[in-house]
């Protein structure tokens, strides 16, 4: 890739981006999981429930929890018996992780440094392949993609979770407030970093929109590849199948 991308409203080569959403997320770690509380009013708990209801995670089976991060969702799906893995760029984030499956006595987690853009596992690994407000921080998403397909065995599915902006007219105007003036404040007043957070606002906003990923998961190869949006579109949960 030589073409410029967008680290939030910048425009940086692919190397940059990949190496500066690296420190955005090294520099969050530790806060990471009160701030994600305090943008949201506690909202991605209830997303995330949500989400591992539709992954439907079955005892025993094997799921690839991409840009796992600090583990909330691989816990949701450990503590219905799946075997996961999280994976994450990220060595900080994954050190916070860790450390909270410890504190739980949460056992039979896999962590592991991983680029989602070029994973090191075996294709058809995986029963299922989880991607939870990672997707929009790939340089390469579509190599992303073709990479989830490559590690799902046949009849795997594929469960992504993000934000997009939001459809309805007066909580779209409300929500855009919200993120682009008070999110980086409370980065600056509770994480002490402002431009991490102003970052995470603007990649929202630059995220394809849903039918637009979705398009983007069918071409990976994905059947049924579907999108349902919650709360008017701020928040989408994507699906897809490996046949
Ligand atoms: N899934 C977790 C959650 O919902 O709490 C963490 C989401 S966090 C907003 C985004 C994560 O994506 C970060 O941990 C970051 O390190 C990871 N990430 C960004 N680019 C990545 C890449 N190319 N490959 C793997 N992980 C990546």
């Amino acid at each position: 890739m030589s073409d410029k991308v967008n680290f939030g409203d910048e425009l940086v080569s692919p190397e940059e981006k990949t190496r500066r959403v690296g420190e955005v997320f090294s520099s969050v770690a530790r806060r990471y999981d009160v701030m994600n509380d305090l943008m949201s009013g506690g909202m991605h708990r209830l997303w995330k429930d949500r989400f591992v209801n539709r992954v439907k995670p079955r005892p025993g089976e094997e799921i690839l929890d991409m840009a796992g991060g600090t583990g909330d969702v691989a816990f949701r799906m450990a503590q219905r018996g799946a075997r996961v893995t999280v994976a994450d760029i990220n060595a900080d984030m994954l050190a916070v992780g860790e450390q909270r499956a410890g504190r739980r006595g949460l056992e039979g987690l896999t962590w592991k440094v991983e680029n989602a853009e070029a994973l090191s596992f075996a294709e058809a690994s995986f029963s299922a392949y989880t991607i939870v407000f990672g997707v929009r921080n790939v340089t390469d998403i579509s190599a992303a993609l073709g990479e989830a397909y490559r590690v799902l065995k046949r009849g795997g599915r594929f469960c992504c979770m993000e934000f997009s902006s939001s459809d309805w007219p007066g909580f779209s105007n409300l929500y855009d407030a919200w993120a682009s003036n008070v999110i980086p404040r409370i980065g600056k007043a509770v994480a002490d970093d402002e431009e991490s957070y102003r970052y995470l606002v603007e990649s929202i906003r630059r995220f394809p929109r849903p039918n637009a990923f979705t398009a983007m998961v069918a071409d990976a190869g994905f059947v049924r590849a579907a999108a349902e949006p919650m709360l008017g579109g701020l928040v989408t949960i994507y699906s897809g199948w490996k046949i």
